[in-house]
C-alpha cells in the first residue's frame, strides 16, 4: 500500500554511512543499533503497509477491550486493579503521570518478557520527566517510522530518491555532535538528528553547510528552533537546492505565523507532527491541515473530562490513549495532558478516524532578549539530567533581559544542601543565555500535573 509513496529501485541514490561520517566524522554512529533496526525491516513495512491502507480509507475494527488486552497489561503493577481483567475500555481507571509517578515502579518489562529494554525519559514539555520503556519493537518505530507515516498521511510522494531522508535539527545539548542513523530498508535513505547551537553562527553555518551537501528529504525540528533558525534564513536565503519534500514540525504546536515564513522560504508542505516520549507518533496533518490520529497503530483514542471542568468550554477534553503495542509500557487510557476537541466526523480529505480540531497547550515559547537575540528554551532540555535534585522548574522572562527562575527540588534534598541545588540550577540556564541577563532564583514547590503548566513564561508583551 505504501510502495506509491516512494520511488522505486532505479531512482534511489544511496551513500554508505562511511561516505557520511567522511563528510562529518564527528556524527555518533551506533553500529549495533543500526543491526538492531535492520532486524526490524519486515515488521517497519509491514506497519506502514497497515498505516497507509488506513490513511486510504480502511476502517480497523472499533477496539474493544478484551482477553488479549488484559493479558497485555497484567504484568505491569499499574494495572493491578481487578477492572483490568474484564468489562469495557469506558469502565476502566483513566491514567495520568500523576498515578504513574505515585506508583513504585509502574512498568515491570522484564515480567512482560523484556530481554532488552530501553529505558528514556521524556523530554519533559509537559510535566516532569517520566522514565519509559520502550520494547526493541518500539524503538524501531519510533526511529523510523514516523516522519514515514507523516508523509503518507499528508499524500506527498517521490519519497527515497536522496541518500538522505530526514534531518531532525535539534539544541538539545545533550547530543552536542549529532548522530547519523543509518537506513534500516531500502525503501528510504539515512537518518540523522543534528545540533545546532543557536547563539553560535558558526553552529548555524555548519547546518547550512551540512543541508547543502546532504540535501534531506525532509527537515524536522520544533516550532521554536524553526523560527530562530528562520531569522537566519530569511536573511541568508535558502540554506539547499534541491530543497526538503516537507518540512515537520513536532513537539509542540507550530503557530500559522511560523508556518507561513517556512512555505515561504522552502517552498514546500510544512506538517504537523503530534508525538509523545511515552507513545511516540500519535498522529499528523494531512493534505488540508487537519490533524488525524492514527489508530492504525494505536489502539483507540479518545477525550476525557477535563480534570478540573470549570476551564473549559463545551466539547473540549483532555487526550487519553490507548496503546498496547510497546507491551513492556502499555498504556490504558492514559490521559496525554493536552487538551483537544476530537472529533469522529470523517476529514474532507476522505480518511476515516478521529481527527483533532483543537489541539491546546504545548505551545513552546521563544523568549525575544530584544536586538534581535533569541532564546530557545529547549537548550535547557538537559537541565533535569544534570541535576538531580530538580523536580521542576519554571522560568519567568519579567523584562526582555531579567528572567526569575522559580526551583522545585525532589523531596530529601537535605536542607544545607538546598541553596546551592538552587544556585547551581540559576546558573546552568544563566549560562545559556545568548546574551547577559539577569537571572534570579526562588525556591518554589510548583504544581505541574494537569493541562496547565507552563514550564516557559514570558511577562514581555510584544
Ligand atoms: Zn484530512
Amino acid at each position: 500500500m505504501y510502495e506509491k509513496y516512494f520511488v522505486g529501485p532505479e531512482r534511489r541514490e544511496r551513500r554508505s554511512v562511511e561516505e557520511v561520517l567522511d563528510l562529518f566524522p564527528k556524527l555518533a554512529f551506533d553500529a549495533e543499533r543500526a543491526d538492531e533496526d535492520r532486524e526490524h525491516t519486515p515488521h517497519l513495512l509491514e506497519r506502514l503497509s497497515l498505516f497507509a491502507a488506513y490513511v486510504e480509507g480502511h476502517t480497523p475494527e472499533p477496539f474493544v477491550w478484551d482477553r488479549r488486552a488484559s493479558e497485555v497489561v497484567a504484568p505491569h503493577p499499574v494495572y493491578r486493579d481487578e477492572a483490568y481483567r474484564r468489562g469495557d475500555l469506558r469502565d476502566l481507571p483513566t491514567l495520568d503521570r500523576a498515578r504513574l509517578r505515585r506508583t513504585q515502579r509502574p512498568f515491570d518489562p522484564e515480567a512482560a518478557g523484556a530481554t532488552s529494554v530501553y529505558e528514556n525519559r521524556t523530554s519533559g514539555t509537559s510535566g516532569a520527566p517520566l522514565t519509559i520503556y520502550y520494547s526493541p519493537e518500539h524503538m524501531a518505530r519510533s526511529l523510523h517510522l514516523s516522519l514515514p507515516m507523516a508523509a503518507v498521511r499528508a499524500g506527498i510522494r517521490g519519497l527515497g530518491a536522496r541518500p538522505v531522508f530526514s534531518v531532525l535539527v535539534t539544541d538539545n545539548p545533550a547530543l552536542p555532535h549529532g548522530a547519523l542513523l543509518p537506513t534500516p530498508w531500502e525503501l528510504s535513505g539515512h537518518r540523522l538528528i543534528w545540533h545546532v547551537d543557536t547563539a553560535d553562527p558558526a553552529s548555524v553555518d555548519d547546518l547550512d553547510t551540512m543541508l547543502r551537501l546532504l540535501t534531506p528529504e525532509v527537515i524536522s525540528s520544533k516550532p521554536n528552533l524553526f523560527r530562530i533558525l528562520l531569522e537566519h534564513w530569511e536573511r541568508a536565503g535558502v540554506p539547499a537546492a534541491p530543497g526538503p519534500l516537507f518540512l515537520a514540525s513536532g513537539g509542540a504546536m507550530l503557530p500559522d505565523r511560523t508556518r507561513e515564513r517556512l512555505r515561504a522560504v522552502f517552498s514546500c508542505p510544512v506538517l504537523s507532527v503530534y508525538s509523545t516520549g511515552e507513545a511516540s507518533y500519535l498522529g499528523s496533518e494531512c493534505a488540508l491541515g487537519t490533524m488525524h490520529l492514527n489508530e492504525a497503530l494505536h489502539e483507540h483514542f479518545e477525550s476525557v473530562p477535563l480534570e478540573d471542568p470549570a476551564t473549559g468550554e463545551e466539547g473540549l477534553g483532555e487526550l487519553a490513549l490507548t496503546s498496547l503495542g510497546n507491551t513492556y509500557m502499555p498504556l490504558v487510557r492514559y490521559r496525554v495532558g493536552d487538551t483537544v476537541r476530537l472529533s469522529r466526523d470523517t476529514c474532507a480529505c476522505g480518511a476515516p478516524g478521529p481527527v483533532l480540531d483543537e489541539l491546546r497547550g504545548r505551545t513552546t515559547l521563544v523568549f525575544d532578549l530584544g536586538d534581535g537575540h533569541m532564546l530557545s528554551p529547549t537548550r535547557y532540555m538537559d537541565l533535569f539530567k544534570n541535576h538531580s535534585e530538580l523536580r521542576e522548574y519554571q522560568l519567568v522572562q519579567r523584562t526582555p533581559r531579567s528572567f526569575l527562575v522559580r526551583i522545585d527540588l525532589i523531596p530529601g534534598t537535605p536542607s544545607d544542601g538546598r541553596e546551592a541545588a538552587c544556585v547551581r540550577v540559576r546558573d546552568a540556564i544563566a549560562s545559556g543565555m545568548p546574551v547577559e541577563a539577569e537571572v534570579a532564583w526562588e525556591e518554589s514547590t510548583l504544581e505541574t500535573e494537569g493541562t496547565k503548566f507552563a514550564r516557559f513564561r514570558s511577562e514581555v508583551t510584544a
